[in-house]
């Protein structure tokens, strides 16, 4: 087989590319609107309640009318999710692996229909759609040779016993609950569900409320590619309805999470709690959003860390667990990168996705957007506001320009509590010492990056700086299946490594076999 390597990025100077995205979102445009049912057990199922799914650039603009899964349905979708198991933990790795293998390819030639649903739907400006369909194919790519290794492997890790024939298998666990998020619409709900199929075990998935449109479109290719029916149960529906009662279902077996720290701590402790009639421990596996830094050392390039800055907080409007909101700046060169991050900012166009002039969108959703804002407002009292808080066109979509508050203190609300916005703090550290001391003092720990060119500082701060993703002299942003395995430490989550090599060993359990000659 082909090695896996990652899923080259578009280049959209290339007038073929930029033509064939354009023609993607007209065909796309030509299907807002559509209609959008639960699939349960392969069955369409549409429902008397529904939501709008609703595109963040143009509020007025309705992507997909969603059907609404109640209880009853999501009970139907764990029978169906159970019973699809029976089969399906029997159907060999590598057979499992080929259905990735087979959406992978047809999702590489639909790339920009889907970036285009991306960009309708999620407010995705085309390079930051183009990415997370990227890794879309990366999830499958990587999962699928992963298993296939996983269970050839396994015989091989035991220590030989003459007179004994001994076996070593990853099985899977069950069925499991998948609740992706809605900021990588695409991807990471991608990489939870396959990931949790290839392993053998069947799925519940309730997509995000903002975002099932895309969802629903890649359970239509999954369907293409030979998926029976009921392995992946698709059950759009709201939390408050339907999301306790599947984690705390006695069937359910494992719960794949991907959101804020508040639902995956409620998640953690529903799931940590026996239902009547169930007959094992639940396995949580978390991802839960970040504080992130950006240290700059005092003999850094400010020019690279004040491009780095900008990019990891202002791509896709800061909505990334990975985005930098601190920028944790040496004395020396505070005003210098400050005063630079400022003037690459203030040009950023904001404005529909849909636009390419455009460097960014929309945020995703009005509650967002007050949320967004009202940080800004803290902010104020916080610190000093140099460039942005303001929104564009409000009349038609949640635009909020990238903002720039400076001299926040490290405690201060806006170096604590995460936004998930386009609002960066800047924060002046007196040495090395204490900027990393900043660094660290969050409850979170999922990405961070350091600035220098000081070797020793370098080794410092790889010890010290204590989280899942530490990059140096890069943005902090980006992370590349099987290139840089995504998770981080504290509340942010399970560290569970998203496209790392021991992902998939969550979704599964070791059976042991031994056998007298
Ligand atoms: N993996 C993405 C990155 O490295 C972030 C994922 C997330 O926001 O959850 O930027």
């Amino acid at each position: 087989m082909i090695p896996y390597t990652p899923e080259p990025f578009t280049d959209f100077s290339n007038p073929k590319e930029a033509q064939g995205f354009e023609e993607a979102l007209a065909k796309v445009r030509s299907e807002l609107g559509l209609q959008v049912p639960l699939v349960i057990g392969g069955q369409r199922i549409a429902t008397e309640q529904t939501s709008a799914s609703i595109n963040p650039s143009r509020y007025g603009e309705t992507v997909g009318v969603v059907a609404k899964a109640d209880r009853t349905h999501a009970e139907q979708a764990i029978q169906a999710a159970h019973y699809a198991y029976k089969v399906w933990s029997r159907v060999s790795p590598e057979a499992r692996a080929t259905v990735l293998f087979k959406t992978a390819a047809i999702l590489r030639r639909r790339k920009h229909e889907f970036s285009a649903w991306l960009t309708v739907e999620a407010g995705k400006v085309r390079a930051e759609a183009d990415a997370d369909t990227a890794e879309a194919i990366d999830f499958m790519e990587y999962y699928g040779r992963q298993m296939i290794a996983l269970a050839k492997k396994s015989d091989d890790l035991l220590v030989p016993m003459p007179g004994e024939h001994n076996r070593l298998e990853y099985i899977p666990l069950g069925v499991g609950i998948v609740i992706p998020p809605w900021n990588f619409p695409l991807a990471i709900m991608v990489g939870m569900t396959v990931a949790s199929i290839v392993a053998g075990n069947t799925v519940v998935l309730k997509p995000a409320s903002t975002t099932p449109v895309i969802a629903y479109k890649f359970y239509e290719m999954l369907e293409d590619a030979g998926l029976p029916p009921g392995v992946i149960n698709f059950v759009p529906g709201s939390g408050a309805e339907i999301g306790d009662f599947l984690v705390t279902h006695k069937l359910t077996r494992f719960i794949a999470f991907t959101g804020s720290r508040d639902v995956g701590l409620r998640i953690h402790e529903l799931s940590a709690k026996q239902s009547e009639g169930q007959i094992w421990l639940k396995r949580y596996i978390g991802e839960m959003g970040g504080k992130d830094s950006i240290v700059v050392d005092r003999d850094a390039d400010l020019e690279a860390a004040a491009q780095a800055i900008v990019a990891s907080a202002f791509g896709f409007s800061g909505q990334k667990c990975s985005a930098c909101s601190r920028a944790i700046v040496h004395q020396d060169v505070y005003d210098e990168v400050l005063r630079r991050t400022v003037e690459l900012t203030r040009p950023l166009k904001v404005g529909d996705a849909a636009d390419h002039g455009n460097y960014t969108g929309p945020v995703v959703d009005r509650s967002a957007y007050e949320k967004i804002l009202e940080y800004v407002e803290i902010g104020k009292g916080e610190g000093r506001l140099l460039t942005g808080g303001g929104t564009p066109e409000a009349d038609r979509g949640y635009f909020i320009e990238p903002t720039i508050f400076a001299d926040v203190e490290p405690n201060a609300r806006l170096m604590q509590e995460e936004i998930f916005g386009p609002v960066l703090a800047f924060s002046k550290a007196t040495d090395f010492d204490h900027a990393l001391e900043i660094a660290n003092n969050t409850e979170y720990g999922l990405t961070g990056s350091v600035f220098t060119r000081n070797r020793a500082h370098i080794e410092r701060a790889r010890q010290e700086f204590h989280v899942g993703n530490l990059y140096f002299n890069r943005k902090c942003t980006g992370a590349i299946v099987g290139v840089h395995p995504f998770g981080g430490f504290n509340l942010s989550g399970t560290d569970s490594k998203a496209g790392g090599p021991d992902y998939l060993l969550q979704f599964a359990q070791l059976k042991l076999s031994s056998e007298r000659l």
